[in-house]
């Protein structure tokens, strides 16, 4: 299997050969992916033969990338950056959480049919639980990137889950506004929270965040600002306190910039492995109808 493949590779795919990958990772940049890795272990322990590999997919590529797996007995597709809301459009159906979300990652191919979902969300869900030992409804969530396709999906989920209170906060303000309006209906119930709003879309500037995060238990970052060495501090780390969970959901580099000044904060931080492994058992589940293994994939990564 090679490291990742192209579009012109799918193009020829089965010309030397039927290949035993027909499940994968659309992306750009992709490299970086442990999904491979983690889907390829679940593959072997259970006793399937299909392999799963990488696919250097552009936002211009997408649309024809997905109508050749539709038509190669691919099982399936998982999406990541730039893909996620893209795609949407370009699905068969979409289940009704994916639809709400604006988002999709995982692709089952049905017959002639490219069914769409889902599973960031109830991943972050499993994997805020497993870092923190906390439930989602039960915390107070300052949420930066909201306007990105994991983002929304986040956001989905403490709007399903109920959460305290929600702070979306996004580069492209309007984006967060937008999606501040289409969640207000989950936050209509009362619940005592003092003098802040249950949710509420604010701008990305210093004062605004030192004030949300005062009034914050969970700080979720859902942009890409992290994966690269260049990339710029999100925000100053003296905003942070000790009283704050940080979740990262980049996973490479291991340890983010945001979370070197959580642990620098006296702060409790964890990196988006934890949703990684969720979402890719239940894209397994998606893909296979069965319970994926989860203990082997999570040795996987690690
Ligand atoms: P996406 O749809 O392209 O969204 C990117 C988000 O990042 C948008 O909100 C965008 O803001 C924001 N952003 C990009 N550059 C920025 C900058 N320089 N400053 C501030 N904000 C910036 O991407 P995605 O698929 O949601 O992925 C986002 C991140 O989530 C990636 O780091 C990805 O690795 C991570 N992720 C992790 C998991 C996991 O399982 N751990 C799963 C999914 C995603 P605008 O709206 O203003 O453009």
């Amino acid at each position: 299997m090679k490291e990742s493949y192209t579009l012109a590779e799918l193009k020829n795919w089965d010309a030397k050969g039927k290949s035993p990958v027909r499940l994968g990772v659309f992306g750009d940049p992709v490299a970086h992916s442990l999904s491979p890795q983690m889907q390829n272990a679940a593959l072997e322990n259970v006793g399937l033969k299909e392999r799963y590999g990488r696919f250097q997919i552009g936002a211009e590529e997408l649309e024809t990338g997905l109508e050749l797996i539709r038509h190669l007995n691919f099982v399936g597709i998982n999406l990541t950056l730039p893909h996620k809301t893209g795609a949407l459009p370009l699905m068969t159906e979409v289940d009704e959480p994916a639809r709400k979300s604006g988002a999709i990652n995982t692709v089952l191919v049905e017959g002639e049919k490219l069914l769409g979902f889902n599973t960031d969300g109830p991943g972050f869900l499993h994997a805020i639980r497993t870092e923190f030992s906390v439930d989602l409804r039960d915390l107070r969530v300052l949420l930066l990137g909201a306007g990105g396709g994991a983002g929304r999906a986040i956001a989905m989920q403490c709007a399903l889950e109920n959460c305290e209170r929600l702070v979306l906060v996004n580069r492209t303000l309007e984006k967060a506004q937008d999606l501040a309006k289409e969640l207000a209906p989950y936050f209509a119930g009362s619940r005592v929270l003092g003098p802040v709003a249950r949710l509420q879309a604010v701008p990305w500037d210093e004062t605004s965040l030192r004030f949300q995060l005062a009034n914050t238990d969970l700080v979720v970052n859902a942009t890409s600002v992290g994966m690269k060495r260049s990339d710029p501090p999100l925000f100053p780390a003296s905003l942070l306190a000790p009283h704050l969970m940080v979740y990262d959901t980049i996973y490479t580099p291991e340890r983010t910039p945001l979370l070197a000044a959580a642990a620098g904060a006296g702060a409790l931080g964890a990196n988006g492995l934890s949703m990684l492994l969720h979402q890719g058992a239940l894209s397994f589940e998606i893909w296979f109808g069965r319970k994926a293994p989860l203990d082997v994939m999570r040795a996987a990564l690690l």
